[in-house]
């Protein structure tokens, strides 16, 4: 039914593309209404769905509509087939890989910011969004220990972050001629050092920039999975000696398998010995700082020139967002500089002439800012750095619950939120084992990982910690308790005790 707008007194259509405010709110009320009780329900919720592909396609796909739905139609296929067919990464004991359990107020943020659709390619495209990104990237800086002259940008994830920094560390060693004339421009083979835990979207950043994932020399660790400095310098003069030219280290702040956070002071006094571009990737443990307990791990960690985050891990947000630290700014713009018609900027004011457009590879950017800020602003540091000191907490606990079971065995050191263990059966607990043992251990982790995410009460994903098939649980959730542990140990129990039964 066509209605009046207020503002012009042109009659106004109710449609689905432009609907009236009281549709507006009908829709809201309803995914808001859902929102509320699944936050209230998660904990109850099966973790993992277990559908196959054909049967969700079966439910999903049809032809492109002509005619709309409603609206109240579409929720009922979110809430009856995409809810029960989607992984609960905010249940407190999902502890597969590294992922967030997502924030109420961010996703509130979420729904202001795309209503506001405000787009961040520069100042003069969003005023207040763009100072709202700085002031927040500037808080980051802040609890990370960053130098005051900081500053970077928000990003898809911590593999663009990554991409980002490599792409900056490399202008800065070649300049323009490779970003003119391609990779082949520099003469001689470009290096980047990195240890052997290193996550695998730096490797591929090397392989997009064209200096090749070989030339990612991997550096080796020590019994805790941190980067042997000595090796590294050793890396650094062999290959100078053999002609090849040395750029750029990456040092791990948190590794994807184990947590371990690499020597980072070391790292830097060899990075300004030899004069290369030292990017840390902290894209899962950075926000660790904010805890007291693992702050000491984080020194040096100011004296990086690049830095990459994930907002959407530690900070618990929704994806997607990552982030990018630069220790000096103005070191990173010449290498995303261009120029073009649209990208002309006629503010001459230098904060009011700003674009994001000259510090990384994205032009039209989404307002990922507001939900960094409200949640910051809303939470507060002190009730995030005590959820991340509870998160330690837990995963120390887990590690002496398996230290102290005559069931189970620690693969790794426990570093930060991350324990890698397995289960080990009373009759195999006597060393040595042959390699058939081992791999049949490997056989039988693996099978109870499978049972454990099919059982739906605790969820672990695996890793491989020296060439063993390690059950790994990463605590990333402010919703997870010491109670959550020893459930999930008794689910790990259950699960064994099933494997071994079906093998009899
Ligand atoms: C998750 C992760 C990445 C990749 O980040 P995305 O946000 O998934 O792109 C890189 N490095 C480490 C250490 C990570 O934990």
């Amino acid at each position: 039914m066509p209605i009046m707008s207020a503002t012009h007194g042109e009659p106004r259509a109710d449609s689905a593309l432009d609907p009236s405010a009281a549709r507006i709110r009908e829709m809201g009320t309803a995914a808001v209404e859902w929102a509320a009780a699944y936050h209230e329900s998660i904990r109850d919720l099966p973790i993992a769905p277990r559908v196959s592909a054909a049967e969700l396609n079966r439910r999903l796909a049809e032809p492109l509509p002509v005619d709309g739905r409603d609206f109240a139609e579409l929720l009922d296929v979110f809430r009856d087939v995409i809810v029960p067919g989607s992984r609960h990464n905010g249940h407190p004991r999902f502890f597969g890989y590294v992922s967030a359990p997502g924030t109420a107020v961010a996703a509130v943020a979420d729904l202001l910011a795309s209503t506001l659709n405000a787009n961040l390619p520069a100042w003069r495209s969003a005023p207040a969004p763009t100072e709202l990104e700085h002031v927040t990237i500037g808080w980051i800086g802040e609890a990370l220990g960053c130098d005051p002259g900081a500053g970077g940008l928000f990003t898809s994830g911590g593999s663009m972050a990554n991409l980002t920094a490599l792409a900056a560390a490399r202008h800065r060693h070649c300049g323009d001629a490779v970003a003119i004339h391609g990779a082949g421009a520099h003469p001689a083979p470009l290096r980047v050092y990195a240890s052997t835990e290193t996550h695998h979207s730096v490797h591929k950043a090397a392989a997009l920039l064209g200096i090749g994932r070989a030339n990612v020399r991997e550096i080796p660790v020590d019994a805790g999975f941190r980067m042997d400095v000595d090796a590294l310098v050793e890396a650094v003069e062999q290959d100078r000696a053999a002609g090849l030219e040395p750029f750029c280290v990456v040092a791990n702040a948190g590794t994807v398998v184990t947590g371990a956070v690499d020597p980072l002071r070391e790292v830097a006094a060899v990075a300004r010995r030899y004069g290369l571009w030292m990017h840390v990737d902290a894209a899962y443990g950075g926000f660790a700082r904010l805890a007291p307990s693992a702050r000491p791990l984080f020194d040096g960690l100011a004296e990086a020139d690049s830095i990459a985050l994930d907002p959407h891990k530690w900070l618990y947000l929704p994806a997607d967002c990552g982030c990018l630290i630069y220790r000096d700014p103005e070191a990173a713009r010449a290498a995303f500089r261009l120029d073009a018609d649209y990208t002309r900027v006629t503010q001459t004011e230098p904060a009011e002439a700003f674009a994001f457009w000259d510090y990384g590879p994205d032009l039209s950017r989404r307002f990922r800012a507001l939900k960094v800020w409200m949640l910051l602003a809303h939470a507060g540091s002190r009730a995030l750095g005590e959820a991340i000191e509870g998160n330690l907490d837990c995963a120390r606990h887990l590690g002496e619950l398996v230290d102290a079971s005559d069931e189970f065995e620690l693969l790794a050191p426990v570093g930060l939120s991350i324990v890698c263990f397995r289960y080990l059966p009373r009759t195999m607990r006597d060393e040595p084992r042959s390699d058939a043992d081992e791999q049949r251990l490997d056989r039988l982790n693996e099978r109870i990982m499978v049972a454990l995410q099919q059982g739906g009460s605790s969820y672990l994903s695996n890793a491989s910690v020296a060439g063993r098939f390690a059950l790994r649980g990463c605590v990333l959730n402010y919703r997870t308790t010491r109670r959550d542990m020893e459930i999930l140990l008794d689910d790990v129990r259950r699960a064994a005790r099933q494997v071994l039964d079906a093998e009899e």
